[in-house]
């Protein structure tokens, strides 16, 4: 007898195409050829006839086994576990196919869709853009390593991976790897205990590479083990001109964990970041998207008054903008409806009432705190050990800033008396004059706070 999840296994496929704005390549290549094995325990077991999806598990379970559970779960009602079929298996086959790999594979697959020629250009990433275009024409000259750090959603990895494009449609003979950082702690961690790949091998692949490209390296600083082996592979490459580009959520310097020495070299070549989109924007950038889907066969008749309604009320960042599209078209698909502004604000009911959001003292204290990776309650505390008093006196500082609040009432969500924020106010603002390093910071700060959302 076939079980719910097997039974209903087209209806989930088509969800998972319809509802994650999983780019058309990537569904036809990783999910489209996927089927269930079994059900047992609650466990969905997944598998495909296909070598190369087979030889993919790994990837295919880190892009989108969220995905496919949820899927699954939205379908059936029911929440399962899924497991693909030959993951950490050590058959021999499963072994050849490794060692071949490592000669071969050159890392993640790069997203079709994310091409320079895809990537609107504007005050926000006009630098980072112009600058990667350089890295990708002459690269391992010029900016080396190439290091982009912004929030989440604003482009890091479509612009990295566009100078991976990039060198390969001009030079099809360079290696280009991209890897996340996961991806590269996973495969280490692998050759270190499962020997499937030696670490010498390990390494082999990686110095093995024209341009290596490294996303969200964040998740990489503080693993003592996989930074020391990435710092090697960096070295290696370095040496041997061979572009690196490095994508972070934050710059070198707020890395607390990060030698000085590490953080200096990470600046050797060039810092760029992005920042969030205005109106014009985000525009831009839906009507860049309805262009794409429109090319790839969709017919989409969206009106401008639709597109207006997205970019003024969706402010988080250019992912949400376009899982917010990526809704609206579903929608109206499944009801057969036109695309009017009534149909978007019904769709994006959830994510426009949710982020509607006014700058308290609170939400600055977490923002920072959070930065900073204290507490909130650190930030209210009497606590003077520098590390939590000057976090504190930023907090206040933006607080000043970016919200209406008088100073007396600045220091009661602060606990402190009027003088004391007037007193902290004055110092943050004199030291951002004086203190380049500070001033950074203090922009990235207002950049997570966002203000002009
Ligand atoms: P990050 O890596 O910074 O989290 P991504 O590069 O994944 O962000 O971008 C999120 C989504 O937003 C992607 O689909 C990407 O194509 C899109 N995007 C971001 N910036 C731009 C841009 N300037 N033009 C077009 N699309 C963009
Ligand atoms: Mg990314």
């Amino acid at each position: 007898m076939k079980n719910i999840v097997q039974e209903k296994w087209e209806d989930i496929l088509e969800f998972i195409k319809t509802e994650y704005g999983i780019s058309k390549v990537s569904f036809i290549t990783w999910i489209s050829k996927l089927y269930v094995k079994k059900v047992e325990d609650n466990v969905v077991y997944i598998t495909s006839d296909d070598s190369n999806i087979n030889s993919n598990f790994t990837h295919i379970r880190t892009k989108y086994g969220m995905f496919i559970q949820t899927a699954i779960q939205e379908i059936t009602d029911t929440e399962y576990e899924i497991k693909f079929d030959n993951e950490n298996e050590t058959s021999s086959a499963s072994h050849q196919e490794v060692s071949q790999k490592v000669s071969h594979n050159q890392g993640l697959p790069l997203n079709p869709d994310y091409t320079f020629d895809n990537f609107v250009v504007s005050k926000n990433n006009q630098l980072a853009h112009a600058t990667a275009l350089k890295a990708a024409e002459a690269p391992g000259d010029i900016y080396n390593p190439l290091y982009i750090y912004g929030d989440s959603g604003l482009g890091k990895t479509h612009l990295m991976q566009s100078i991976g494009h990039f060198i390969l449609e001009n030079d099809p003979d360079k290696k280009v790897m991209y890897v996340t950082s996961d991806t590269f702690t996973n495969e280490l961690i692998d050759s270190i205990r499962t020997g499937n790949m030696s670490p010498a091998a390990f390494r082999e692949k990686y110095r093995n590479t024209d341009v290596l490209l490294i996303d969200d390296i964040q998740f990489i600083i503080g693993k003592d083990r996989t930074q020391e082996e990435f710092f090697y592979t960096f070295n290696a490459l370095y040496e041997a001109k061979k572009q690196i580009v490095i994508t972070s959520d934050k710059p070198p310097k707020d890395f607390t964990t990060l030698d000085e020495r590490w953080k200096s070299r990470f600046g050797w070549g060039i810092i760029v970041d992005l920042t969030s989109p205005d109106y014009e924007t985000k525009v831009a950038i839906l009507q860049k998207k309805i262009d794409l889907k429109q090319n790839e066969g969709t017919n989409i008749d969206i009106d401008d008054e639709v597109i207006s309604y997205m970019a003024e009320n969706i402010n988080s960042n250019i992912r949400t903008l376009e899982g917010a599209l990526t809704k609206v078209i579903a929608l109206a698909k499944i009801q057969r409806m036109p695309i009017t502004k009534d149909l978007a604000q019904y769709a994006l009911r959830d994510i426009v009432g949710t982020q509607m959001k006014t700058i308290t003292p609170g939400f600055i204290i977490d923002v920072v705190a959070e930065h900073f990776h204290i507490t909130a309650s650190d930030i209210l505390s009497k606590k003077k050990d520098k590390s939590i008093a000057v976090p504190r006196q930023i907090a206040m500082y933006l607080t000043s800033e970016y919200t209406d609040f008088i100073t007396s009432r600045i220091g009661e969500a602060f606990e402190r008396d009027h003088s004391t924020v007037i007193h902290n106010v004055d110092k943050i603002n004199n030291l951002r004059q004086t203190d380049p390093r500070l001033d950074e910071t203090i922009k990235v700060l207002i950049n997570k706070i966002n203000p002009d959302m």
